[in-house]
């Protein structure tokens, strides 16, 4: 029988096989019951207009759009899917992912004709925070990275000048009206 892939791994003292990859790590303790939406930060934030994380510039039938306080990206926006909880896309059925899709973009081009950008990026990882949601980033023109992944502390550290923040939230909510 072939070995599964986490006997080479550990046969290989936790490099990948050939690949010369060190430095791996298992994913957080309570990951498996976070899977399963226990407990569910984006569960929660469903019917929330406003909180100090962001603020809802689009609430949709499938999804829900919000504009984030962190990061210094102006027009990023995060849109999550409002239903019962799943972390991957595979997991609604196609006619809610073609609603969420859907929706998803229909933000996305809001994002797109009021913000400056070389090139949007469409980011549904749930990585750290495994409920369906896509990250809507309008890539700047003179950006830290360009032709490359965002490092994702331009997403999440920091805070974005308030005036300017509550500016942008008005403009897209009425984009999306
Ligand atoms: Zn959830």
């Amino acid at each position: 029988m072939p070995a599964l892939p986490v006997e080479l791994l550990a046969r290989n003292g936790g490099m990948m096989g050939g690949m010369g990859q060190t430095g791996l790590r298992p994913w957080r303790d309570g990951w498996a019951e976070q899977l399963l939406g226990r407990p569910c930060v984006m569960c929660d934030l469903i019917g929330v207009r406003e909180n100090d994380w962001g603020s809802r510039v689009f609430k949709g039938r499938y999804a829900d759009a919000y504009l984030p306080r962190s990061g210094s990206v102006p027009g990023y926006t995060v849109a999550v899917w409002n239903g019962r909880h799943v972390p991957e896309p595979t997991q609604i059925s196609p006619e809610e992912a073609a609603g969420y899709w859907q929706e998803t973009l229909r933000v996305g081009r809001a994002v797109e004709q009021g913000f400056e950008h070389a090139k949007m990026n469409y980011l549904t990882l749930g990585n750290n925070v495994p409920h369906l949601h896509t990250h809507i980033v309008p890539r700047p023109l003179l950006d830290p990275a360009p032709h490359e992944p965002l490092p994702w502390s331009f997403l999440d550290q920091g805070r974005q000048d308030e005036s300017v923040f509550a500016a942008a939230a008005e403009r897209l909510s009425a984009a999306l009206a």
